[in-house]
């Protein structure tokens, strides 16, 4: 596959894989912040619920301290009224003071209002059938009294909104001998469900502590998303060019000729491949230059294998000089290369190799200063050869070059 075919998709699987490493991200972080908030409120709610039972058994005990003296008797002092659902609720003491009964369920009214005033507390003790009307039921404490005579155990909910919502709770009250002081004649019996006590308090402020706490959570979980996803962008960024880099390299280390850093022979094969290809398509001119330095065998015998590697990048500079912007030069193998040039006639081709003999001869130089020269072949290409048929009659024309005495160009027309 090419570069360039390969560049999109690679784009693609990378922007594919940052996408799906975001939405993971996402998904961990929002589940395990929704999770802490869920957490939290379910441990509010729990407090709430146990401390509604508190009071609940403080209540119920408070009853039973009262019933357990049969009503407690206090002075009927003005602002004192008489408990109306009970026969005969006032005595007069020996001292012509006059006391007034409170039963448990008058004592349980006259609290609650103390403490809704004191507080914003309350607690409620109603029936589905009171003696007393102002102990009626609302829907909410009908619906869980007909639940208790179903056999639930409690029930707690909340009700209104915002700064006004109220937390209430609601357990049954079972009978128990002093109830029935009153209320045999309803025809209760010991252990019935006779109504239950509901306690309400006042969870605004503590909801909106909550809310704000939720928006607290929110915000470092968006916090934390943005801070992953940048780091995992800004690390796939850096792996990436990193990558790109070491591809780079790669490929001209694959595509170049360690010595002289021109093109090596697979690559300039493969150039001149393509503008064959390409001559076939469009019927421009092409030819291709084959050089060997000439009395080379010699130059390394006379001063050592590195001064000949020397001499072979000074050429491959030249070469590099010499060419025209849009020709390749590469090294064919050994001490011969090989320049493709498009677009060139017979009379480019030939100014191009006239120009790299003059500057190898002119300015490459071995071990003791000596001039350095190379032997040229130029060929012109044919209509329909193949690329190693143009290759081999450069290489007819080099061998004459050479046989007429090097140092000199020779064309195949
Ligand atoms: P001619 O003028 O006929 O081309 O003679 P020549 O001596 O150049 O030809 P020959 O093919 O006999 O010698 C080429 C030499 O190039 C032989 C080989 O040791 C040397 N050679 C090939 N590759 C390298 C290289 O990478 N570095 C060096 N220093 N020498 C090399
Ligand atoms: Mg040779
Ligand atoms: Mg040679």
């Amino acid at each position: 596959m090419s570069e360039t075919a390969k560049a999109p998709s690679e784009a693609r699987s990378l922007r594919f894989f940052l996408l799906s490493a975001s939405l993971v991200a996402a998904l961990c972080i929002s589940g395990g912040f929704l999770g802490m908030a869920l957490r939290d409120r379910e441990l509010i709610e729990e407090e709430m619920v146990n401390r509604a039972r508190r009071d609940f058994a403080n209540i119920v005990m408070m009853r039973q301290w009262n019933a357990r003296y049969g009503g407690v008797y206090v002075e009927k002092r003005p602002g004192v009224v008489s408990n109306p659902y009970l026969e005969n609720p006032d005595i007069t003491a020996s001292d012509g003071k006059v006391y007034t009964k409170k039963n448990p369920a008058l004592m349980t009214r006259e609290l609650s209002e103390l403490l809704h005033t004191v507080q914003g507390y309350a607690f409620h003790i109603t029936s589905l059938r009171p003696l007393n009307p102002g102990n009626i039921a609302d829907p909410r404490e009908a619906e869980a009294l007909k639940a208790f005579e179903a056999g639930a155990a409690e029930r707690s909910w909340t009700e209104g909104e915002g700064r006004a919502a109220v937390f209430r709770y609601m357990a049954p009250l079972e009978t128990d001998a002093s109830c029935l002081q009153c209320h045999a004649q309803q025809g209760y019996r010991l252990g019935d469900v006779r109504g239950g006590i509901s306690v309400s308090f006042q969870v605004g402020e503590l909801q909106e502590k909550l809310r704000r706490n939720l928006l607290v959570i929110g915000g470092l979980g968006a916090a934390t998303f943005i801070l992953l996803v940048v780091s995992i962008v800004l690390l796939f960024r850096q792996m990436v060019r990193r990558l790109q880099e070491a591809r780079a390299e790669l490929m001209r280390l694959a595509t170049t000729d360690a010595l002289t850093g021109l093109a090596n022979r697979r690559t300039i094969l493969e150039r001149l491949e393509e503008e064959v290809e390409r001559h076939r398509r469009t019927d421009r001119p092409l030819a291709c230059i084959l050089l060997d330095i000439d009395h080379f065998k010699r130059i390394n015998d006379r001063f050592g294998h590195p001064a000949g590697d020397e001499v072979l990048r000074q050429v491959a500079r030249q070469l590099q000089t010499g060419v025209r912007v849009y020709d390749t030069a590469g090294r064919y193998g050994g001490e011969e290369f090989l320049a493709v040039l498009p677009e060139a006639d017979p009379e480019a081709g030939r100014l191009v190799a006239e120009r790299l003999r003059a500057l190898v001869a002119g300015e490459v130089r071995c071990g003791d200063g000596e001039a350095v020269t190379a032997s040229f072949g130029l060929a012109q290409y044919r209509k329909d050869e193949s690329a190693d048929a143009l290759l081999a009659r450069a290489d007819q024309a080099l061998y004459r070059a050479k046989e007429a005495g090097r140092n000199r160009v020779e064309s195949e027309a």
